[in-house]
């Protein structure tokens, strides 16, 4: 079976974000290919202007840019306005400019220029994380070698995992979908921390998961026939702790990565879409490929990242 997006396996990891108790339920494999990797996939990369307009010339060798010329148009079929559009609904932001899109636009060919692909790949996340805003986030790049057919993953510990084998359309792909992905949590940390994190934790942490857990049984040896509790009356008790206390930590650890600390996007309608947010949220599901593909957190990612990839291709770059 393939998938649109590798990430379907390691995206699990995703979901069960910062809850320290929980398993990793996949374990992307990384595989080191190659001794000198940039000689096998590089190439592929290095993009000519052969068959493109003029105005992708223009793009390339032009530095600074002027509104109103027609430099400014990506491609025959991509305006400045089209791409303002893009940026202002991905990155949720309704005051980006024209001259800001211009500026992302010179930002987006600078990085479509550099050869490294570790460059690369710095430089699309350090735009990618800027332009969504969400520097106040702490999360990490991890620049890996992953198997052919996997892109890359946001993990349980907030580490982008980003595969340098991958095509250069994936790697924007994915770190525009994954941040994506980071900006919708922190949109429901920012409206309601403890709602978001109560979310992932109604996944997979029923009581049944809880009764397995060292602490319960702990707990309830400890405290059995103290207080007049009957048994029944004892795991009630002692799994509304539990839950309280992993409530807690999580919502803990998500403050100590910067979730619930940022400004909420301006955008329309952000009352309706982050209660979309919240109930795609809550019914995330990790075992079924249709749930996943057409929950609203992926679709909305998905789109994100086509946007995106759509001005990359309109640079002659991808
Ligand atoms: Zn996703």
């Amino acid at each position: 079976m393939s998938y649109p997006f590798s990430e379907f396996n390691t995206h699990r990891m995703y979901s069960n974000f910062g809850v320290n108790s929980m398993k990793v339920v996949h374990t992307p494999n990384y595989a080191v290919v190659g001794k000198n990797p940039t000689d096998t996939f590089e190439t592929k990369d290095k993009v000519s202007f052969t068959g493109k307009t003029k105005r992708n010339v223009l793009f390339a060798t032009g530095g600074a840019l002027a509104i109103g010329s027609v430099a400014f148009l990506l491609n025959r079929r991509m305006t400045l306005e089209k791409a303002q559009k893009i940026f202002q609904k991905t990155f949720m932001n309704n005051d980006i400019t024209l001259e800001d899109t211009s500026k992302i636009i010179a930002e987006f060919k600078k990085i479509s220029n550099l050869d490294d692909t570790t460059d690369y790949i710095k430089a699309l996340f350090d735009s990618a994380k800027k332009h969504y805003g969400l520097n106040h986030l702490d999360i990490d790049l991890s620049i890996e070698y992953l198997d052919v057919g996997k892109f890359g993953a946001m993990d349980a510990g907030n580490t982008l995992h980003v595969s340098r084998t991958a095509k250069r359309k994936k790697i924007v792909e994915i770190i525009f979908h994954e941040f994506r992905h980071a900006k919708q949590n922190d949109i429901m940390a920012n409206k309601d921390l403890d709602r978001y994190v109560k979310g992932i934790l109604s996944r997979g942490t029923t009581d049944e998961v809880l009764e397995e857990s060292v602490l319960y049984k702990t707990l309830m040896e400890k405290l059995a026939g103290k207080n007049g509790l009957s048994e029944e009356k004892l795991k009630e008790h002692v799994l509304v702790y539990l839950k309280d206390r992993m409530l807690l930590s999580s919502r803990a650890k998500f403050e100590s990565m910067g979730f619930g600390s940022g400004n909420l996007p301006k955008i329309e309608n952000l009352d309706e879409y982050t209660e979309k947010l919240f109930n795609a949220h809550s019914n995330y599901s990790d075992g079924n490929i249709f749930a996943y593909f057409f929950n609203f957190l992926e679709k909305d990612a998905r789109e994100a990242a086509s946007g995106i990839c759509a001005v990359f291709r309109n640079l002659g770059k991808l």
